[in-house]
């Protein structure tokens, strides 16, 4: 089962700092940068009233925190979940920076959300809980100071109740020219066609593109799921299309194995009306969540949240390629016991970047007023993920080190630069 409670388990703000720590020693990063780059610029957190179905009316809190704009508008999602608080929003904030900065983009670093299950709302109600938490955060948001997307359940339907928000309570000579407040829009209000498949697209490229430096290459290679929500199955989708075999799939609600296996179309159909759970499947057997990460395959995907790869699982991980689809699935300890069992882990930063690459197409489109055409874009998102691959492994052979070590040398420094050049100000 994705774990959200285990107790003492460190928390993602913990694993991001260690990370930064690690390479600002590596990399010597200068000590006033690293004062700076080590805190949060801003954390916004807002209670909100909203009226419910039944007359009555609660309060929610909801936070925005932006780590670091010295290369472009804050950016990142928003996700509606019950592990949401300010350390988990600042340490996904601090990894928005990395991402966007490896990925070349001339963006920082956001992210934020509100502590709900939304499982447990209407979609009305979701939708005036949208709506307030919009308008509570106010100017905080903005096309060119900080553009959220979608995040862990949230999706275009909640982007497009954002932009209407946003547009409703600016001044009217302002509404036609800021649709960019938000990505990851519906196709008709905005969105880029590709954006939905982006994140999974990525994933699917990052592995294809590390096999590809082994000599080796998809067709039957096995792999194994942790969440089917976006990011898991188009992740599934594009590589059982280049013939990898999902054989396992792990939510919420149930694990799923099928040694034949699993097929990911149907498996998305199936969730589909359940509010996107993969309990009841026939086309795969039920087994112990415990035994999913052991399970013998070629290639695990953390694609739901974070610290789900620990001192606890780490060591039953099989696998050779660890493909991390969701932000921050693997801790400090889990990381050291993969690395010393010669795994090689993909990380969040470079591995889940297609979707804020695929952000930034949908930003550029909104402010050319532009309309591009899926295979433009899906071009585009392998051209920059190609790309931003080959710096990553050049770094991992210059450096002699792991990659996600490479990708944070990459990742800082570039900030660093930026601080170098612009000095701080006064
Ligand atoms: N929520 C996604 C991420 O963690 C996308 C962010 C964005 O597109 O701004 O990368």
């Amino acid at each position: 089962m994705i774990d959200t409670k285990t107790p003492n388990k460190q928390s993602m703000y913990d694993t991001v700092m260690s990370q930064f720590n690690k390479t600002a020693d590596i990399i010597d990063l200068n000590p006033n940068i690293r004062k700076i780059l080590g805190i949060t610029n801003n954390e916004i957190i807002v209670h909100f009233p909203v009226k419910m179905d039944n007359g009555n009316v609660e309060v929610f809190t909801g936070y925005r925190v932006q780590h670091n704009n010295a290369l472009g508008p804050y950016k990142g999602g928003l996700r509606y979940h019950d592990t949401v608080d300010i350390d988990a929003a600042k340490a996904l904030a601090m990894w928005m920076t990395w991402k966007t900065s490896l990925a070349g983009l001339p963006f920082g670093g956001a992210k934020g959300g509100i502590k709900i299950d939304p499982r447990k709302f209407s979609d009305s109600e979701l939708e005036r809980i949208t709506r307030r938490f919009t308008y509570a955060l106010g100017e905080n948001i903005g096309p060119e100071h900080d553009i959220p997307a979608p995040d862990v359940n949230t999706n275009p339907q909640t982007m497009a109740w954002i932009v209407d928000t946003y547009m409703s309570t600016i001044s009217s000579s302002e509404r036609s020219h800021n649709q960019h407040v938000v990505t990851g829009k519906p196709v008709g209000a905005g969105g880029l066609e590709g954006r939905d498949r982006a994140t999974g697209f990525g994933v699917y490229l990052s592995i294809k593109l590390l096999l590809q430096t082994q000599g080796l290459a998809l067709h039957n290679k096995t792999f194994i799921v942790q969440g089917y929500g976006n990011v898991g199955y188009w992740a599934s989708h594009f590589l059982t299309k280049d013939g990898a075999k999902l054989i396992a799939v792990q939510d919420a609600h149930a694990t799923l194995y099928n040694e034949n296996g699993i097929d990911a179309e149907a498996l998305s159909q199936h969730c589909e009306p359940r509010k996107g759970s993969i309990a009841g499947f026939e086309g795969a057997r039920e087994i112990d969540a415990e035994n999913f990460f052991g399970l013998d395959c070629d290639i695990v995907i953390p694609a739901a949240l974070g610290n789900q790869i620990t001192a606890e699982n780490a060591y039953k991980i099989k696998a050779t390629i660890i493909a991390e689809g969701a932000n921050g699935p693997t801790d400090k300890d889990g990381e050291q016991i993969l690395l010393e069992n010669g795994k090689i882990i993909i990380p969040d930063i470079f591995c889940n970047s297609g979707g804020v690459i695929g952000s930034y197409f949908e930003w550029l489109q909104n402010r050319n007023g532009e309309m591009w055409q899926l295979e433009e874009v899906m071009e585009k998102i392998e051209k920059k993920i190609t790309q931003n691959f080959h710096k990553i492994h050049s770094e991992v052979l210059k450096q002699q080190t792991d990659w996600r070590t490479a990708a944070f040398i990459l990742a800082i420094s570039r900030v660093e630069t930026a601080y170098k050049q612009r000095g701080i100000f006064p």
